[in-house]
């Protein structure tokens, strides 16, 4: 048999009780005769925690020193939970992201993985032993410092090492039963999604859904590595997130008119607008450059119709909140040159997306949609829409009253009790 590679959540290693569970699920993968490669992420909350310490010393910690501070959190709970495996009479080798030879670029805090050279790992695994890896974190190629891949990147890390390792499949484990058909903490009625694509979880994660790490989906899909999406806390089987979900599938049980997937949403999100913008060549261009000057990645954007007869237009646009403020600041720099007359801030607003791969054939999507959200009262301010995916912003105090009205407007709901959220804070 192959080698499995499995990703353990901070949830499910949050104490000494959780990581012996863990440390029994590992043994029990190898006693079938697998050879395992797990990777694990910070115990609990204490990546935030770590950020909470440096954030008392100083407003802005400096990007490497933060770096070093929290790959700290991994490799804690790496050494401890080879420890408890080593209790249970196997051999566990832990190890840092860059003893593991996983390779990234040099920008701290959303480094990207441009190589794994996993020689450590399979020596150990040569040797017979569990090996243990320090998910999010690797080392720069050029500046030999150590880095991060962002925060949920252990997700990626794994993914990484699977397709390193040639490994037959990705296992991640949290602490719900898989991917659903919403997030199951604010809809009661969310069901397991047993199979679906990477392009369809690609965009259920860039539109907020908390499952997988968008950047671990992307390097799944360009390598065609399977990810088994599943609960530590159970023996269930999860979520498989695959290249063609129907292919194997017996036609009977192939759920019939599944053209939406499933409803996301985002609470991370803040709108800006820029008010009243002359009408002409070369505004939109300056405001964005700006924006991307500053490093700052925006999701939607509005141009309303010019007023006749002021020549005024408004442009709207949603970025991550924690960016507002420095988006702000560099709008600010071009009142003159542009000429608008002045910037809206509302960091109180949340994203609602329905997604489905069979939305590109059938119509009707958007009017069920937005009739269900008028139904429950709800206020639609901008949409945007892609092959696959129709979203809308509305007020933060909506997002779950949209997700709800969504849900059932699309049938997804079951009326068996099947989302069971194990624990952890919903990160
Ligand atoms: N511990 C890191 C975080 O919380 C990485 C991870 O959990 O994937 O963001
Ligand atoms: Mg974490």
């Amino acid at each position: 048999m192959g080698i499995v590679v499995q990703k353990y959540g901070g949830s499910s290693v949050a104490d000494a009780v959780g990581i012996k569970r863990v440390a029994q699920r590992i043994v029990n993968t190898k006693k079938q005769g697998h050879d395992v490669v797990v990777v694990v992420s910070a115990m609990g909350d204490t990546t935030d925690e770590l950020i909470d310490l440096a954030n008392e010393v100083t407003p802005l910690p400096p990007a490497r020193e933060l770096d070093m501070l929290l790959t700290a959190g991994e490799r804690i709970s790496m050494a401890v939970l080879a420890m408890a495996i080593q209790t249970l009479g196997y051999e566990a080798r832990s190890f840092t992201g860059s003893q593991a030879g996983v390779i990234t670029d040099a920008e701290h805090g959303k480094a990207k993985i441009i190589d794994v050279r996993p020689g450590r790992i399979l020596g150990a695994v040569a040797d017979g032993a569990i090996a243990i890896v320090a998910g999010f974190q690797g080392v720069s190629q050029t500046t030999k410092d150590i880095t991060t891949l962002g925060r949920g990147g252990s997700d990626t890390t794994a993914v990484a090492l699977a397709v390193a390792l040639e490994a037959d499949v990705c296992e991640i484990y949290s602490d719900v039963d898989g991917i659903f058909t919403a997030d199951p903490r604010i809809e009661p009625r969310a069901r397991k999604i047993p199979r679906i694509s990477y392009e369809e979880t690609l965009e259920m994660a860039a539109q907020g859904a908390k499952i997988l790490h968008l950047r671990c989906v992307e390097y799944a899909r360009r390598y065609d590595m399977p990810i088994h999406v599943r609960s530590s806390f159970s023996e269930r089987e999860g979520t498989w997130v695959v290249k063609d979900p129907q292919a194997g599938v017996a036609q009977e049980s192939l759920m019939e008119s599944a053209i939406i997937t499933g409803v996301a949403h985002d609470r991370s999100q803040a709108k800006i607008t820029v008010v009243g913008v002359p009408d002409k060549v070369g505004e939109a261009a300056a405001i964005f450059r700006a924006i991307a000057d500053a490093q700052i990645n925006i999701d939607m954007i509005v141009q309303n119709v010019s007023a006749a007869a002021t020549g005024l237009t408004d442009i709207s646009f949603t970025l991550p909140r924690g960016e507002g403020q420095m988006a702000m600041a560099a709008l600010a720099k071009l009142q003159s040159t542009v000429g608008y007359e002045r910037l809206g801030y509302d960091d109180s607003v949340g994203k609602v997306s329905v997604v489905g791969a069979g939305m590109s054939t059938s119509p009707g999507i958007s009017a069920r949609f937005f009739e269900s959200l008028s139904e429950a009262g709800v206020n639609i301010e901008m949409i945007s829409t892609s092959e696959i995916r129709v979203s809308v912003v509305v007020s933060e105090t909506q997002v779950e009253a949209a997700v709800n009205a969504a849900h059932a407007a699309f049938e997804l709901g079951t009326d068996e009790v099947e989302a069971v959220v194990y624990g952890g804070t919903g990160r």
